[in-house]
């Protein structure tokens, strides 16, 4: 075999198996197109379910809080101050029961939260939620955050507030309503899991341009809500915004609230093409800050 042929038939066999990668690469390309199409009807399927079983739960719900609540009222009101006094038994029995009744209506309080953070996630993943966008002073979403926090500070009296505010703050263009749930709850969350210290909530240009060749004075805004608490294991950090993640107290082991504030901020946030993590230490504290862009 003269050397061009050899050359000429290393080139063919070079040409028939990038065909046949190419054939490959088609259908794979083609299978992962049905698999994605799959996925993403599964996951529609999933939130139209989600969102149904959450607005049938609510209604039935809703009535037995009011129910339990109702009967607690007349329990301890009517009931109780009627049962003659030398009867302990029977005022113990009732006592009892009012109790239970009290317990009846909290977890179906916490339920409900739970309903309705879930009907408020799936509204918002299925683009059901009409976004209002405004200009919004930076400085007053904090200043109104704060406030609708304030008495849960009362129940805490070794935490304190620190605000830190931006002079000649810029105008967001943002949903007002929504990003002042994102700042509350992170606020929320803040005071819960602390029990000493201080909850620092501040609001400032970032210190770096995250578009390169940015001014860092138009680009973004950074919010930090900064607390001294328990923190987050380095394991849970990156699965904190999942939904249902809690990673629960860190000397009681047991969760509190819904698994669900985090997941909503982030989908508040990243709608308005911001973001939103998390730096923490153990017994340090932890840092929530997401950013929006001005
Ligand atoms: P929850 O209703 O349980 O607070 P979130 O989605 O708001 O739901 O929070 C998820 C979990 O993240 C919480 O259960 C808690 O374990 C953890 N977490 C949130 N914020 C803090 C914080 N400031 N300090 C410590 N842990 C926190």
């Amino acid at each position: 075999m003269n050397p061009t042929s050899k050359e000429e038939q290393e080139i063919i066999e070079l040409k028939a198996r990038i065909q046949a990668l190419q054939r490959l690469l088609a259908k794979k390309t083609e299978e992962l197109q049905f698999a994605r199409e799959d996925a993403e009807a599964a996951n529609e399927a999933k939130s139209i379910f989600l969102s149904t079983v959450s607005h049938e739960l609510r209604t039935p719900l809703t009535s037995i809080i009011g129910f339990t609540q109702l009967n607690k009222k007349s329990l301890d009101g009517k009931v109780i101050p009627a049962i003659d006094e030398n009867n302990t038994k029977a005022i113990k029995s009732a006592n009892r029961i009012s109790d239970n009744l009290e317990v009846v209506k909290s977890e179906g309080e916490r339920l409900l939260n739970i309903i309705n953070d879930l009907i408020d996630l799936s509204n918002i993943e299925s683009g059901k939620v009409e976004w209002k966008i405004q200009p919004v002073d930076p400085n007053e979403l904090i200043e109104r955050a704060t406030l609708a926090v304030s008495s849960l500070f009362e129940e805490k009296p070794a935490l304190q507030l620190i605000k830190k505010q931006l002079p000649n703050a810029p105008v967001l263009a943002i949903d007002r309503d929504r990003m002042l749930q994102v700042l509350i709850n992170l606020l929320s969350n803040a005071i819960k899991f602390t029990e000493e210290g201080q909850i620092t909530v501040s609001v400032d240009h970032l210190p770096f341009p995250i578009i390169s060749g940015a001014s860092r004075h138009q680009k973004h805004l950074v919010f930090r809500v900064e607390d001294t608490g328990p923190g987050i294991p380095d394991a849970h950090i990156d699965t904190i915004f999942d939904r249902f993640q809690q990673v629960g107290d860190h000397h009681t082991d047991k969760p509190q609230g819904t698994g669900l504030g985090l997941a909503i901020c982030k989908e508040i946030v990243e709608h308005h093409k911001g973001k939103i993590w998390v730096e923490s230490e153990v017994d340090k504290g932890s840092i929530f800050a997401f950013i929006v862009p001005v």
